[in-house]
C-alpha cells in the first residue's frame, strides 16, 4: 500500500473515532444520569431547553485545541508522522463537520438529502424521546447500541418551532415540512397537526 493510500485510511479510521466519541460524548456526557452536571451536561441540557442555544465557539474551538494537542503527540509516537497527523486531521475534520452539521439542523431550512435525513434523526432525539439518536451525523452507534428510533412525524413544541420550520404568515408549520412536523401545544395544549 503506498503512502497516500495509508494516509487516507488513518485519516478515515480518525473520522470513524470520531463518529464514536460524538455518540459517546452526546450519551455518556450530555444526558449523564451519574454526573448530570458535568460542564457538558449542563450545557447540552440548556441546548435542549431553549432550543436555540448553543455552546460558544470559542468554547468549541478552545476544547478542539487542547483535545488536538493531547491526542497529536501519541498518535505521532505510535503511528509516526504522516499517519499520526492523518489520523487526528481526519478526527478534527468530522468532528468539524459535526458542528457544521448541528447548526445547520437548527437553523436552515432545507439543504439536501442527507442533511434532511439527518435532521429528522437528531430532532427525533430533541422532541420524540432523549434516549434515542444520540449520532447526528450518521445512525451507526445508535444501531450498534440499540439506541436508534426511525423518524417518524416530529411533534416540536410551539415554544420551540425553528423559524425555518414556521410560516410567519400563520404561525404555523410550513407545507414544506408538513408531512415529517407538527407543532404541540396549542391553545388546548394538545398535540395537533399543522392547519396547513
Ligand atoms: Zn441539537
Ligand atoms: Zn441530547
Amino acid at each position: 500500500m503506498n503512502g497516500t493510500a495509508s494516509i487516507l485510511i488513518a485519516a478515515l479510521l480518525g473520522a470513524l473515532t470520531w463518529s464514536f466519541l460524538e455518540y459517546a460524548i452526546h450519551r455518556w456526557l450530555g444526558h449523564s444520569k451519574v454526573a448530570p452536571k458535568n460542564p457538558f451536561g449542563v450545557d447540552h441540557i440548556r441546548h435542549h431547553v431553549e432550543g436555540g442555544y448553543f455552546s460558544p465557539t470559542w468554547k468549541k474551538c478552545v476544547v478542539g485545541l487542547v483535545f488536538t494537542g493531547v491526542l497529536a503527540l501519541p498518535a505521532v509516537l505510535v503511528l509516526g508522522t504522516a499517519l499520526g497527523l492523518g489520523y487526528v486531521g481526519g478526527l478534527i475534520a468530522f468532528y468539524a463537520t459535526y458542528e457544521l452539521l448541528h447548526r445547520l439542523e437548527h437553523v436552515r431550512p432545507g439543504f439536501g438529502p442527507y442533511a434532511r435525513w439527518a435532521r429528522r434523526h437528531h430532532f427525533t432525539h430533541h422532541f420524540t424521546d432523549a434516549r434515542k439518536n444520540h449520532g447526528v451525523t450518521s445512525p451507526l452507534w445508535d444501531l450498534v447500541f440499540g439506541t436508534y428510533q426511525a423518524p417518524g412525524t416530529i411533534q416540536v413544541p410551539r415554544k420551540l418551532g425553528m423559524p425555518w420550520l414556521l410560516d410567519p404568515a400563520t404561525g404555523e408549520v410550513r407545507s414544506a415540512h408538513a408531512g415529517s412536523f407538527v407543532l404541540k401545544g396549542g391553545r388546548d395544549g394538545e398535540a395537533r397537526p399543522s392547519q396547513r
